[in-house]
């Protein structure tokens, strides 16, 4: 189901005003974790105000390590979901096990499901049935055969609109957290008539990296991308403070976009 072989046209996905992998660049913003009503309503407001169309934030985190946090969980749900609507955006956030994708859906637009999660079949087999569309990010060490695999167990499940993300591989490379691989966009285009969105953010995991590899993920032909941004990146509750743009940063790359490809 998600070859190009057997459905040559590619799959637009359409919440609201927004189509995704319909020749419009769809810009996803916010913060890696939903912290607090105020800070994810203040990343909203800006988010919206450069030009993005989605709101991202985890409720939920997949953590490393046990003791680090884990997110607010279901009042992050809540919180983003209030966030989106007053400021007219769309809302991803990821969803790790299969008893908490109603939930999720209830309150989100999209659906994420993170890269330590590609090949979770369960999670998978229940979000085929979700109602909801997905964002299915790449496992660091999957091969693009694997990676299809995985969506395919989401589109059998009776759900046609999966969309794929490239977030960085795991390389011999240890100067960037991961290695984006640009590649992935065209072979995946190829290859299957899903929309493939990148993520610069993790697939780098230095701030200073976010915005060549932006512009070389539209270039390379991204239908979509998904961008770390945050008020405060060195006080941000997980991580990757280090990977998020400040809001002036992402604002001046989404004019710069504009300039590559038009926004939704
Ligand atoms: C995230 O989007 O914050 C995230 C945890 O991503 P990944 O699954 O790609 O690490
Ligand atoms: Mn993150």
């Amino acid at each position: 189901l998600a070859s190009r072989d057997f459905h040559p046209e590619n799959t637009v996905i359409s919440i609201g005003d927004v189509n995704i992998g319909g020749g419009d660049l769809v810009v996803m913003g916010g913060p890696c974790a939903v912290e607090s009503p105020e800070q994810i309503d203040e990343i909203a407001s800006l988010v919206k105000a450069a030009g993005g169309q989605v709101l991202r934030g985890g409720a939920f985190k997949p953590r490393t390590g046990p003791y680090s946090f884990q997110g607010v969980g279901v009042e992050g749900l809540v919180m983003m979901a209030e966030a989106g609507k007053k400021h007219g955006l769309l809302t991803i956030t990821e969803v790790m096990t299969p008893e908490y994708v109603d939930v999720c859906a209830e309150y989100a637009d999209i659906l994420q499901v993170g890269t330590r999660n590609m090949q979770n079949f369960d999670l998978l087999r229940k979000l085929g049935t979700c109602g909801k569309p997905v964002l299915l990010k790449r496992g660091f060490s999957a091969t693009y055969d694997e990676f299809l695999n995985a969506a395919e167990y989401i589109l059998a499940g009776g759900n046609p609109n999966v969309m794929l993300c490239e977030r960085g591989i795991r390389t011999f490379e240890t100067y960037t957290r991961n290695t984006l691989d640009l590649s992935a966009i065209p072979v995946l285009q190829s290859l299957s008539h899903l929309p493939v969105i990148s993520d610069p953010s993790h697939g780098t995991g230095r701030r200073e990296l976010v915005e060549p590899m932006t512009k070389a993920s539209v270039a390379a032909g991204a239908d979509g991308l998904i961008i770390e941004m945050h008020t405060d990146p060195d006080n941000s509750m997980t991580g990757d403070g280090v990977q998020s743009l400040f809001p002036d940063q992402f604002a001046a790359l989404l004019r710069d976009l504009e300039k590559l490809a038009p926004l939704v």
